[in-house]
């Protein structure tokens, strides 16, 4: 199928590793201009040249998004930008009773302001020109809370509620946003999760990944390029009708055991 997106420009966020990268080349795919960021020069050149190599017009923006400046340089390569993917590193796991202000305010500065600017930034012109498909990653803790993980519940949880509204108001304008729930996905992210699990249990990291895909209905866990793919047809031509929507990526993990 074509997506009908050729030509199209995106943004990318955090997009030089995991489910930003897998985003990155299912649009390269479709022929779509790709403005990536990422903190990490090295990997985001590599990834930017990966990408090029493809044939797509490519440009790497060294930053980081959850800061101002970061957005600020992001928006100064592209800034009108036809599709927006909002992604971020996660906040860290531990316990409420540890957690200071400071640690809620930087969740919530990553997961919710963060993307609630580029949403502000770009929706406008989006709406103006007609076009547009943003699609916020989040995660499969908006369905079902995640035990060790209680910053980013609260912080991915108040940003599918803050856009829930624009999304059915933007869709007259055939612009779109929905967030995308991703489960356990095999990542850099996944395998440093896995690795600290095997050394506390002091298990061997294969022990750990039996049991986590185990606790997966599909048995196995979720790539990159496939969740790339879904985002892909989310920002299609053909997904003006959806809007508002949280969309599931899991391998059948909610609602938890059958
Ligand atoms: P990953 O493999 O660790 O990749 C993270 C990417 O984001 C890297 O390119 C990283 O590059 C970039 N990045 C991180 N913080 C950034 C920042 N402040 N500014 C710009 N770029 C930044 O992680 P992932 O598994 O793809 O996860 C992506 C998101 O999905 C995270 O929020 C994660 O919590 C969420 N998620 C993942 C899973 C999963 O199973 N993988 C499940 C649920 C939710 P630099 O470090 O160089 O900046």
């Amino acid at each position: 199928m074509d997506l009908g997106i050729r030509g199209k420009k995106a943004i990318v966020c955090a997009a030089s590793k995991g489910l930003g990268k897998g985003c990155a080349q299912a649009l390269a795919g479709e022929g779509v201009d790709l403005t990536i960021c990422a903190r990490g020069e090295e990997a985001l050149n590599a990834t930017a040249k990966e990408l090029a190599a493809t044939g797509a017009n490519v440009t790497p923006v060294v930053c980081d998004v959850t800061t101002e400046a970061g957005r600020k340089a992001l928006l100064a390569a592209c800034p009108n930008p036809d599709i927006l993917i909002n992604n971020a590193g996660g906040p860290p796991p531990g316990d409420f009773k540890a957690f200071s202000l400071d640690d809620w305010r930087r969740a919530v500065e990553g997961n919710m302001i963060t993307p609630i600017a580029l949403i502000h930034s770009t929706i406008y012109g989006m709406i103006e020109r007609g076009y547009g498909r943003i699609v916020n990653i989040t995660s499969a803790s908006i369905k079902q809370p995640i035990a060790a993980l209680e910053l980013s519940n609260g912080a991915r949880l108040g940003l599918t509620g803050a856009v829930a509204v624009l999304a059915r108001k933007a869709s007259r304008s055939n612009v779109t946003i929905n967030g995308i729930l991703p489960g356990p996905f095999d990542t850099d992210r996944l395998r440093g999760t896995s690795q600290k699990m095997a050394e506390a249990r002091n298990v061997p990291l294969s022990v750990i990944d039996a049991e986590r895909k185990a606790a997966v209905p599909a048995g196995r866990f979720g790539t990159a390029e496939e969740f790339g793919k879904v985002v892909a047809f989310l920002c299609s031509a053909h997904a003006g009708y959806i809007t508002g929507q949280n969309v599931l990526i899991d391998g059948g993990g909610y609602p938890g055991a059958l």
